[in-house]
């Protein structure tokens, strides 16, 4: 056994797909879209732009399917270039993990060779069995006299360290991190002894995270028993057709679950249709926010942003934009139809505060965007602004 480790770099493929139009792109626009993803990458670094030239880049949407993609076509060509004898006798693959299984070392040496010569920027690295175990993802594979066997695999760096249970966080999130590690355990366990052995190991881990031994033990019952009643009922009974609307709530401890309650008890009461909310809870100070490692964006670079431009006498104007900050400064400097250009043609002595426009506020979404505008265009009351708000208010 062996698990073969890829790195991959940009690669776009042609494909003959049947499809001529998707959603108005046609099959060559849609060619060209993850080329022109690949290469229009742009990043900064130490105050300087740098264009990304090579690999895509990280957290990218398009990466897993890209990865995919290609690692499907390297192993194609490299079973291409053996002989049928040489060919792995088991093969999974997940991303750029392969698990490959082979009769003899050589043709282990063969299929490994071939692999790494398909493309100069891919090399794998190979880790062989040891002791007839392997660990491939969150696998222990081992091989037995009954056959083969699995159980949860951690890397030797692994500290045990999760969510605290004193944690400022929704309890779903935290009974939720219980039921997945138990769900883990249990889906890859494939015997009884394997999956005891990996419950037990939970909850000591868990226990170090401060998480309360009877709260545990009354997760592991849940789940076993839910386990149990769903093997026995298969059937399941159709809830009644209800909308959900989705709902989500910044977290601030007990008073998030009243306010959910409240508006629950309110919907019912008034709503003419059947309806649930489904709320989602979101944290407003995350601790990620207190190491910011990536280089701070320039003022005028910053894009999706509610500004405050003001005149040498007083007067101000309050604009939204998507766009660079720049660009929209600059319209306001040149063209007619805004009102601050009106002002400075007007009043040719004055001058605003181009370079250090003042930024109240940034959110995405453009309809977000327009609601943070006219709520901050009524507490700041601009008077060079004509309309009251971008959007009705009903305040
Ligand atoms: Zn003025």
């Amino acid at each position: 056994m062996v698990n073969f480790k890829g790195i991959f770099v940009k690669r776009v493929l042609t494909s003959n797909d049947a499809c001529t139009q998707f959603q108005g792109i046609s099959q060559t626009q849609m060619k060209k879209l993850p080329k022109w993803i690949c290469q229009s990458t742009t990043f900064q670094f130490n105050g300087k732009f740098y264009k990304q030239i090579d690999s895509v880049a990280m957290g990218s949407p398009i990466a897993p399917l890209l990865a995919d993609v290609i690692m499907n076509h390297v192993i194609d060509q490299a079973l291409k270039k053996i002989n049928v004898q040489n060919k792995p006798i088991v093969r999974w693959r997940y991303v750029g993990d392969i698990f490959v299984a082979f009769n003899d070392m050589n043709a282990l040496d063969i299929f490994f060779d071939t692999l790494n010569s398909v493309h100069n920027n891919i090399t794998f690295t190979k880790e062989l069995e040891c002791v007839d175990s392997l660990a491939f993802l969150d696998f222990l594979i081992g091989k037995t006299q009954s056959g083969i066997q699995t159980t949860t695999y951690r890397k030797p760096t692994h500290s045990g360290l999760y969510t605290h249970w004193t944690s400022f966080i929704p309890h779903h999130q935290k009974r939720n991190l219980v039921f997945g590690l138990l769900d883990r355990a249990d889906e890859i366990a494939s015997t009884y002894n394997a999956m005891h052995s990996e419950f037990m190991n939970i909850k000591s881990m868990l226990i170090r995270n401060e998480c309360p031994k009877a709260y545990i033990d009354r997760c592991i019952m849940k789940y076993l028993n839910k386990k149990h009643e769903t093997s026995v009922n298969s059937f399941t009974i159709t809830p009644p057709m209800t909308t959900t609307i989705n709902m989500r709530l910044p977290y601030r401890g007990e008073i998030t679950y009243e306010v959910r309650r409240e508006m629950q008890r309110r919907v019912h009461r008034y709503a003419i249709m059947p309806f649930q909310f489904r709320f989602v809870s979101y944290e407003t100070n995350k601790v990620k926010k207190s190491f910011t490692y990536k280089d701070k964006q320039n003022h005028l670079r910053r894009s999706s942003v509610v500004y405050k431009l003001t005149c040498t006498c007083g007067s101000n104007y309050i604009g939204q934009t998507r766009r660079n900050l720049i660009t929209r400064i600059n319209e306001h400097k040149f063209d007619q139809r805004s009102e601050v250009c009106k002002h400075l043609l007007a009043n040719p002595t004055h001058r605003f505060n181009f370079k250090q426009p003042e930024i109240l506020g940034s959110i995405f979404g453009q309809k977000e965007l327009h609601l943070l505008e006219s709520l901050l265009i009524q507490q700041h009351q601009p008077n060079l602004n004509v309309d009251g708000s971008s959007i009705p208010l009903l305040l």
